[in-house]
């Protein structure tokens, strides 16, 4: 293996999430940031002072270090295979650290094909939101080996806090997705928990508050339920499609292991129904609570008679 190379480095992906984590990125750095949205591309340079390429063609060629913030695995393949992909344009010894939430499957299998162009892999997906990426407190849960993990941290230092070095190519992503299905899971029992409570003549502010000064407490109802879910905001910048990706990527864990999972797995199925539910084009995932208050016949937010439900509530 080449010794890995510290240059310029490149930023690719520069949606809710890529935006401020290059912006936490690149004081005293030289960055060139790529974006296939000229505008978010045109808006990250301006509020970095990076170079904006106008194509991946045109990439530097003392660019060593890329970082990867897209959707989903199909498009971190497309960027890196092929012709006029990274793996072709960059030079032996450089790194590359995907950020994005992928599937472990597919991370494995390019961490392959990278070192044999020489060229380091790590992944390095984050969990914190938005807000955690404004402030540079993402927590980042790392695959690679321990030469691409040294030469990645200090990298992961501007945008995280919580880094841990998971093991192999494809932990990191594997972990990310165990950890947002377990959030999702949370976020799900929370909001059947807040139904419940409804019909039973708890209001949901009162119950948020009974939840977090006791042993059910979890970010969605220290976080999601007062910010984002009960002011009707549904703002949290985490669409529900990208979640719904995690979950069938931790789904894959369970199915190709044979494990039993029925409470994680139900929450998962909820999840799947609730957005193919939902209205709007793309979806927040707090947006998750709709589904229990259209199945249910009650509304958590707003203008609400909270304990007078809709519809009976379902006697045991
Ligand atoms: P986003 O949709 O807001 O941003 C993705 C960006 O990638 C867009 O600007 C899009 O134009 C760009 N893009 C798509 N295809 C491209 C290509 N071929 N070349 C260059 N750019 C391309 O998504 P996001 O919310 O920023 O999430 C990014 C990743 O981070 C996802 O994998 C997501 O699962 C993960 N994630 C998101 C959050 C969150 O709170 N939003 C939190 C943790 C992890």
């Amino acid at each position: 293996m080449h010794a890995i190379q510290t240059g310029a480095s490149l930023f690719v992906g520069l949606g809710n999430m890529g935006r401020p984590m290059a912006a936490r990125y690149a004081p005293g750095r030289e960055l060139f940031v790529f974006d296939m949205d000229p505008a978010a591309r045109a808006t990250a340079s301006e509020n970095t002072g990076a170079t904006a390429l106008a194509g991946l063609d045109s990439i530097p060629n003392h660019v060593s270090t890329v970082l990867l913030m897209l959707p989903n695995s199909r498009t971190v393949e497309t960027v890196l295979r092929g012709q006029s992909g990274l793996f072709a344009r960059l030079q032996p010894g450089s790194m590359i650290i995907d950020m994005s939430s992928s599937e472990p499957g597919s991370t494995a299998a390019l961490a392959e094909e990278a070192a044999e162009a020489g060229i380091a892999y790590v992944d390095a997906p984050v969990s914190g939101g938005v807000t955690g990426a404004i402030t540079g407190d993402l927590a980042i849960t790392v695959g690679g080996t321990p030469e691409a993990f040294s030469a990645a941290l200090p990298h992961l230092q501007s945008m995280g806090t919580n880094i841990v070095h998971v093991g192999k190519a494809g932990t990191g992503h594997a972990a990310k997705a165990l950890n947002n299905l377990l959030s999702a899971t949370t976020l799900a029992a929370a909001a059947e928990s807040l139904c419940a409570a409804a019909s039973a003549g708890i209001q949901p502010e009162t119950m948020v508050e009974v939840i977090n000064g006791s042993t059910g407490r979890s970010q969605a109802t220290e976080v999601k339920d007062p910010r984002h879910i009960l002011t009707g905001k549904f703002d949290s910048g985490f669409a529900m499609d990208l979640m719904l990706k995690d979950l069938r990527i931790a789904r894959k864990i369970f199915t190709d292991n044979s494990l039993e999972a029925p409470v994680v797995l139900a929450a998962e199925s909820a999840a799947q129904t609730a957005g193919e539910h939902l209205e709007a084009a793309s979806p927040d995932h707090t947006e998750l609570v709709k589904h229990y208050e259209r199945v249910n016949g009650l509304l958590l937010r707003g203008p609400r008679a909270a304990h007078q439900p809709t519809k009976p509530v379902a006697q045991p």
